[in-house]
Order: structure tokens, then C-alpha cells, then sequence
């Protein structure tokens, strides 16, 4: 069965490029009725916090994404730790004792030499006597990990055949000096435990695969490495990283800008493939499109001024059942609500707009009368029916001829007299909704 994983670390609200990762597992598992497990990395017990992985949850779900399961590493340390001796004993992770700042001048050397800044595992060869004096004089050891020199390949979903060579890289640090993880082993561990058969992530972590194959290899044994798939990032229009930091970017933030969670979704998937981005009606739909391989390998560069617009396509094009329920939570019920929701969604911007409108169909508004005589000679001639669809045309019909008006100077003083406004949704849907008595009362007691 797949089994994919989103990993974020809880040290911040999430923005729209993690909601990418996140759609990319999630759309992939579905589409094969697999597991999406939510894993928070919060390995680093300083920066990362509870409230953070429940607002990250409470993010998610208002994107339509439901975690089959949910892990914290903080939880699963024994799994680490029991995976650090398996290494040792195998030889592959070595304790080192350098500081950053002999690191560093040591890679200054390298690259004034015109040599890669590779660790040079000048560790590997202390003895234990050496071992135990820098001990001794207070040094702690931080431990790396013993890199076969191979090349290492994988079928990448996104990038196709990819491949890197493990001896360029420096034996990476699994382990800090004060005993806690780095992110590389834990990630491996659970995904082990878990039994992630495909990681879908950004291609930041393209580098981290070669050192990670040989990490499954070694806890797990050849071959039990899972498929991998690293997607191009999304930047801002200038061409920006996003960050934790750019709260008006953040999934939150987003959400109380009253963007669609359908049209966040369809611009994190579709920016930067070979789709076009457009309004999709439901997950599923997205579903159907998403596919990794049509993932560019350009940066997607992510249009905050399109996702306005996206927002509002997609709630205009969103079925009264689609809406049924949220509509509720703006009091918006009963009989009236599903032609209500027909005849107003295309003017939306926003959702909450609805309750501007609502108030035209139910409640009170200030009605502008322009033209007292135009509109007591129009109230007169209102239809003596149950209004419906055709009423208004039958309507302005009979003002039209008594009047010789036409065009604006028709339309204009009756829509503000029965909206309140210059401009909105058809009339003809929405005289029926605002019905006789409310037009007649808005027409005559003003101009009175
Ligand atoms: N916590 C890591 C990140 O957010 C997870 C990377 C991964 O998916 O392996 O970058």
C-alpha cells in the first residue's frame, strides 16, 4: 500500500509552498487509496512548539487534508537512539571532534586550494589515546556518518533518472555534540518504522537523498529505500524564497484574507507545471490533473495578485451543495438559500460578501432613491404575482413603454432603490428572492 509522509517542523504556521509538499502527498495517496501520514519534525525541542503543530493540523484540514495518522518525533527517541547504535556497531558513525571554527578554517583552506570543502575525516584517524585526551580536555563529540564512495541513483517521480556521487559530499553530522539528532536520521528512521513507500518533498532535500539511500540500506538493507519524488520550490513573484516568516503568506494568513482553501490548493499544485493554473470545484478534480511528472524543474513562481482572482473564480463556480454548509454558518438556510447562492455567487469576491447580499434578499437595507416620480411610477407598475424569473423582464417591460426610458436611465434608479447599490447580481434573479412586499415597501417609503 503507499504511504507517503508531509513532514513540517512545528517551528512556525505553514505557507503556501509546504501546503505544496503537502498536496503532492496527499493528491498521490489518494489517487491510490494509500495512507498520508502528517510526521512533525520536532526533533529540536527548543524551537519547535505544540502550538504550532496544532495550528499546522487546524491549517490542514481547512485545506481539505485529513492526516490518516499523526507522529511527533519528540516521541520516538528510542527508535533514534537504538538506530545510532546499530550504526556505530556497523562502523558507519564516527565520533568527531572538531569545532565549527577549525571546520571552517579548514574548508577555507580547501577551497584556497582549489579543492571541494569536503570534511576530510581527519576523526577517523585518532587514536583512542587521542580520543580520550580531547575528552578529557573537555571536548564532547559530534558524530558523522561513514559515506560509501558510490554513485548513487535513484528514479526521481519528478526529476526522472537522477544520480549523485556520494564521495563529493562530506560524511554528514548525525548526532551534535550535545547528543541531539540532526534532522537526517530520524527522517530515515521513521520512515522505516512507518513504512513510507514514496517521499515527496521539495528539491532542497535533493542532496540529502544520496546520504539517506545509504542510510536505508544500512538499518533497513539494500533495496528497502522508498521511491522519491523532489518537486521545485515556490517563490514569490520577485523570485523570493518563502519563509516562516512571511505571515501574509502563511495557509492563516491566507484564510483570514478570505481566500478560497480550493483556489490555495489549485495555485500550490499547479504553479510551475505543465497545467494551467485554473479554478478547480473540489479536491478530486485536482486530483485528476495533479500529476508529478508534469511538475517543471523551473522555480514556480507563485502570483499572490492571481490568487485573489483564482479565489473568486473558484467560489463562482461552487454548487449550492458545495456550500450548503458553510453558508449555514452565516445564517444563510432555508428556501431562499439555494437560488440565493445561484444568483449572487458571481459577484463575490469574497464568501463573506454573501451576508452584504443576504441582508438585500432578507433584511434591511438603506434603499437610494434617485428619482421619487421614476420609482412611484415603477412601484405602480409592479406585477400583481408571486414573483419568479420572468417577473422582472415582464416588469421593466410595462416601465419601458410607459416611460420611453431605457438603458441606464431605466435600470440604474430601480436597482439602487431595491439594492442599495449601483451595481450587483442580476435582478432578474433577484427580485424573486427580495419579493413583492419588500420591493414595493423600498420603492414607496422612501419616495413617499
Ligand atoms: N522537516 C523536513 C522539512 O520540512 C522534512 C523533509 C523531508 O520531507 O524529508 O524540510
Amino acid at each position: 500500500m503507499t504511504k507517503v509522509r508531509f513532514a513540517p517542523s512545528p517551528t512556525g504556521r505553514i505557507h503556501i509552498g509546504n501546503a505544496r509538499t503537502a498536496f503532492f502527498n496527499w493528491l498521490f495517496a489518494k489517487k491510490r487509496l494509500g495512507e498520508f501520514v502528517l510526521r512533525f519534525d520536532d526533533t529540536d525541542l527548543e524551537r519547535s512548539k505544540e502550538e504550532y503543530a496544532q495550528a499546522i493540523e487546524v491549517d490542514l484540514a481547512w485545506l481539505g487534508i485529513r492526516p490518516d495518522l499523526v507522529v511527533r518525533q519528540s516521541q520516538r527517541f528510542a527508535l533514534y537512539d537504538a538506530a545510532a547504535q546499530k550504526l556505530k556497531a556497523a562502523g558507519r558513525l564516527y565520533p568527531c571532534y572538531e569545532t565549527a571554527d577549525e571546520l571552517d578554517r579548514r574548508r577555507k583552506r580547501q577551497i584556497a586550494r582549489g579543492q571541494p570543502p569536503v570534511y576530510d575525516r581527519a576523526a577517523l584517524n585518532l587514536t583512542p589515546d587521542e580520543r580520550a585526551q580531547l575528552e578529557a580536555s573537555g571536548r564532547r563529540p559530534h558524530w558523522r556518518f561513514k559515506l560509501e564512495d558510490r554513485t548513487m541513483h535513484w528514479d526521481d517521480l519528478v526529476r526522472g533518472a537522477s544520480h549523485i556521487e556520494s564521495g563529493s559530499l562530506s560524511d554528514p553530522v548525525l548526532i551534535r555534540e550535545d547528543e541531539t539528532y540532526l534532522y537526517t536520521l530520524p527522517s530515515v528512521v521513521d520512515d522505516i518504522d512507518l513504512g513510507i513507500t514514496h517521499v515527496i518533498r521539495g528539491e532542497d532535500h535533493v542532496t540529502n537523498t544520496a546520504v539517506q539511500i545509504q542510510l536505508f540500506e544500512t538499518l533497513a538493507g539494500a533495496g528497502h529505500a522508498p521511491v522519491f519524488g523532489h518537486h521545485n520550490l515556490l517563490t514569490a513573484a520577485s523570485g523570493e524564497g518563502l519563509s516562516k516568516r512571511s505571515g501574509a503568506l502563511s495557509i492563516g494568513g491566507l484564510r483570514d484574507a478570505g481566500i478560497e482553501p480550493l483556489a490555495v490548493a489549485a495555485l500550490a499544485v499547479l504553479t510551475g507545471s505543465s497545467d494551467s493554473v485554473h479554478p478547480v470545484a473540489s479536491l478530486d478534480e485536482l486530483g485528476a490533473v495533479f500529476d508529478l511528472s508534469h511538475v517543471s524543474r523551473n522555480a514556480a513562481r507563485f502570483d499572490e495578485a492571481e490568487l485573489a482572482a483564482l479565489s473568486a473564480r473558484t467560489l463562482h463556480a461552487l454548487s449550492f451543495e458545495d456550500m450548503r454548509e458553510r453558508l449555514a454558518h452565516f445564517d444563510i438556510a432555508g428556501a431562499k438559500a439555494e437560488p440565493f447562492w445561484l444568483a449572487v455567487r458571481g459577484n463575490l469576491s469574497q464568501l463573506r460578501e454573501v451576508l452584504d447580499w443576504w441582508r438585500v434578499v432578507e433584511g434591511e437595507i438603506t434603499c437610494v432613491i434617485e428619482d421619487a416620480d421614476y420609482c412611484a411610477q415603477a412601484l405602480a407598475l409592479l406585477p400583481d404575482e408571486v414573483f419568479d424569473e420572468k417577473s422582472w423582464s415582464r416588469w421593466t417591460q410595462a416601465i419601458k413603454e410607459k416611460t420611453g426610458r431605457k438603458g441606464k436611465a431605466l435600470f440604474h434608479p430601480l436597482r439602487l432603490a431595491l439594492t442599495g447599490r449601483d451595481q450587483g447580481p442580476e435582478l432578474a434573479a433577484l427580485l424573486p428572492l427580495i419579493g413583492r412586499a419588500t420591493a414595493m415597501a423600498r420603492l414607496s417609503a422612501l419616495s413617499a
